[in-house]
């Protein structure tokens, strides 16, 4: 994995000593020797990560952070904060200034490297979906996701689960948790916890007969906790076990003794990211569904339609040749409004999207055109088929008239139909819905409740 660094510190010795660490683990790595140097980088460059030093003259590493993190360009870039050993009050401070992890100096080879592996992959994974974001960004205006700096937790709503077989151990950590999280308490016996409704899992890795590290990788490769965050308790010397552990997927690792602030600091930054992430699936998930259908009918909406057919209309799709289309609109439509009102309308409408759904197959699409205007695609058909298809619609919506609330009689509704079909390989969508177009307006000119074409 090849990602890039930047490490900020007034102190060159320290930069250097950094700069060598990491570029003997093939890390890329760009250097800043203030706040301001580094901002000014940031302008042109982004990196994947940042190592940047608490104690630094001018602008501190908490203003820097605080700035970093208030820039929509920058604000996803994780931040590691360097601080002195004697300084784990700090960390809150650093959490709060947006801070993603903390590193003590002087800074250790293993944890500086599982630390700064960890956030990548994260940073990779939160980049993909970002990434997606921008992409239906494109298609409608949405609400980007800002990453939280200031957050609250409330005991009420954030759980955690706490695997540890010491209980007077177990107490005093879930004691240090119970401003902002409630926590439950498992001595290693997992069957009776309800995993997926934690937001974060504690696992001591000293647990007497339960291997620590297969539970974690079991969590991990559990559909349902793939996302819940993991924090691993170890002992000083078990640093091999720590390394496995966040190879696994494991996010961070607490060394016993544990120190309170520490603990709150990591435990909450795990917890912000886990929310930033979740945000941005939701997002991504609502974005998506807005950008391709329709939010009356549920069906596929006209931009989703025009990018499918491009793609099964390309020169190289063999199936290219034997697409058809059904256009569909109904008539007398403003009729239905204008006695019926605009409400009974979308109930119409409702329910012809799902008569055309319960008589077309899988691979057959439907789309909401414009207003009262509908569209089936129909891959790999025939002209026989495609008629068969549309004349058994027509009939559908003409034979069972439209039920709609506050109307104890249902309304009669009919709908014209123009078919194609693509006939050669040159044909392309325009030409197609062109044609169909045309074959629906010749069943408004000849009466209506029609199908025509082909
Ligand atoms: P024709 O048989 O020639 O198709 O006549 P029509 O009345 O169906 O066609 P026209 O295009 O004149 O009117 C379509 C009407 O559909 C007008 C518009 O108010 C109504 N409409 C469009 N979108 C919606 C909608 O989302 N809900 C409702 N209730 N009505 C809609
Ligand atoms: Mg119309
Ligand atoms: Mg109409």
């Amino acid at each position: 994995m090849s990602a890039r660094v930047l490490v900020i510190d007034d102190i060159i010795q320290n930069v250097k000593l950094l700069e060598a660490k990491l570029q003997n683990e093939y890390f890329d790595v760009i250097t800043a020797l203030s706040g301001k140097d580094a901002l000014k980088i940031l302008e042109t460059d982004l990196p994947d990560i940042i190592l940047l030093d608490v104690m630094m003259p001018e602008m501190d590493g908490f203003e820097v952070c605080r700035r970093i993190k208030s820039n929509p360009r920058t604000t996803h870039i994780p931040v590691i904060m360097v601080t002195a050993l004697d300084q784990t009050s700090k960390r809150v401070e650093g959490l709060e200034a947006g801070a993603d992890d903390f590193l003590s100096k002087p800074i250790k080879d293993l944890p500086l490297f599982a630390r700064v592996r960890s956030l990548v992959r994260l940073k990779m994974l939160m980049d993909e979906l970002r990434m997606r974001e921008v992409t239906v960004e494109n298609l409608k205006t949405i609400e980007v996701v800002k990453f939280p700096l200031k957050f609250n937790l409330a005991a009420q709503s954030t759980n955690i689960l706490l695997i540890e077989s010491s209980s007077s151990s177990a107490q005093r950590l879930s004691s240090y948790m119970d401003d902002f999280a409630k926590v439950d308490i498992s001595d290693g016996n997992i069957t009776d916890f309800n995993l997926c409704r934690y937001d974060l899992i504690m696992i001591s890795l000293s647990l007497p007969d339960i291997d620590g590290l297969r539970l974690c990788s079991q969590i991990k490769n559990c559909e349902e906790t793939r996302h819940t965050p993991l924090i691993v308790l170890v002992d000083e010397d078990e640093n091999d076990k720590m390394v496995q552990a966040m190879e696994i997927g494991v996010m961070d690792y607490l060394v016993r003794p544990v120190d309170k602030n520490e603990l709150i600091a990591r435990v909450k930054s795990q917890i912000r990211q886990k929310m930033y992430a979740e945000s941005l699936r939701e997002n991504m998930k609502r974005n998506m569904e807005m950008a391709i259908t329709d939010s009356v009918t549920g069906l596929y909406n006209r931009y989703f339609l025009n990018n499918y057919l491009k793609n099964l209309l390309c020169p190289t799709n063999e199936d290219r040749d034997s697409v058809s289309i059904i256009m569909m609109d109904i008539d007398f439509f403003k009729k239905v409004n204008d006695t019926y009102g605009h409400m009974a309308g979308d109930e119409v409408l409702v329910e012809f999207a799902k008569r055309i759904i319960r008589n077309i197959r899988t691979i057959d699409l439907a789309v909401r055109y414009g207003g009262e205007e509908f569209i089936i695609i129909i891959p790999k058909s025939d002209a026989t088929f495609v008629k068969l298809v549309a004349e058994r619609i027509r009939a559908r919506i003409e034979k069972i008239p439209f039920k709609i609330s506050n109307h104890s009689v249902p309304i009669a509704i009919t709908v014209s139909i123009g078919v194609s079909l693509s006939a050669d390989k040159y044909m392309d969508g325009t030409s197609l819905m062109g044609s169909a177009d045309e074959a629906l307006y010749q069943a408004k000119e000849t009466g209506r409740n029609k199908v025509c074409g082909l």
